[in-house]
């Protein structure tokens, strides 16, 4: 994929917490990490059917209406034994409050006296430019969902996803530990390899 190569790179995103986050990563690079908001640019509806079409509409939307390279991301909860949901409905599962003690009750009566318990999280990352050229990667983090749920770290499902080799859920984990190994860190650790690969050392 093309490099970044410092400067700005506009998040694709509303959430002031994301963008906090995605710009603490991007530090170290030289990245200036600046909020769509901020350039007054609208959220595009996710009409896209699968995560990395959902990222890749939003960083494609916003590098083409500011002129710079964005940002965007996208993720959920997938569960085999509901076919794959939420997935890419998973904010919409906690009504228009966004009540996720409300969406993960959803899933535990949807699970019913399900045996497959497993879940995973996925987050697609994509990368635009304002011609259109678009890169994503998509990191996972695989797991077991428990009833009832356990802790108040986290957001969304958290507190009823026990990671594999764990026990204890998201909600549970110091946020430090869940950021390492997550969903969204697996996929910007792809990112970042793939956006600022080292200078190979010079010859001679
Ligand atoms: P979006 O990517 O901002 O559309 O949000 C996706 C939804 O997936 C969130 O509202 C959460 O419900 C869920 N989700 C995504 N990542 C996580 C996570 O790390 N923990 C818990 N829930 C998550």
């Amino acid at each position: 994929m093309r490099r970044l190569d410092g400067g700005r790179l506009v998040i694709a995103s509303h959430n002031r917490g994301k963008v906090a986050e995605i710009a603490a990563l991007l530090a170290p690079f030289g990245t200036e990490a600046v909020p769509a908001g901020d350039l007054g640019v609208p959220e595009p509806e996710e009409t896209g059917t699968t995560f990395v079409e959902n990222s890749e509409l939003k960083a494609r939307f916003v590098a083409g209406a500011t002129g710079h390279p964005a940002l965007a991301d996208d993720s959920g909860l997938v569960v085999p034994a509901l076919d794959g949901a939420p997935g890419i409905r998973s904010a919409r599962w906690g009504g228009p409050a966004r009540d996720f003690s409300l969406a993960m009750t959803r899933v535990e009566e949807a699970l019913g006296g399900s045996a497959d318990r497993r879940a995973h999280f996925v987050c697609a990352l994509s990368v635009g430019w304002p011609d259109g050229v678009c890169a994503s990667f998509e990191g996972t983090v695989h797991g077991t969902l428990i009833w009832p749920p356990r802790g108040g770290q986290g957001f969304g499902y958290d507190p009823m996803f026990v990671p594999d080799g764990y026990a204890i859920t998201f909600g549970e984990m110091e946020p430090g530990q869940k950021h390492a190994m997550s969903h969204r860190a697996n996929a910007f650790r792809k990112l970042i390899a793939a956006a600022f690969p080292v200078d190979p050392p010079a010859r001679g």
